[in-house]
């Protein structure tokens, strides 16, 4: 069984990573896996 999976675009180098429910979770936490940016979540937060 796979989890599934997101595909996660980075603003900032614009790399596109295949990602899953929890790693989406942890990139948007500690930032772009690639170049280290800070991404913020794409979910209203009103
Ligand atoms: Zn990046």
């Amino acid at each position: 069984m796979t989890p599934h999976e997101r595909e996660f675009t980075c603003p900032d180098c614009g790399r596109e990573i295949p990602v899953t429910e929890a790693m989406l979770e942890a990139t948007l936490r500690h930032g772009c896996p690639v170049c280290g940016a800070a991404v913020e979540s794409s979910q209203p937060t009103a």
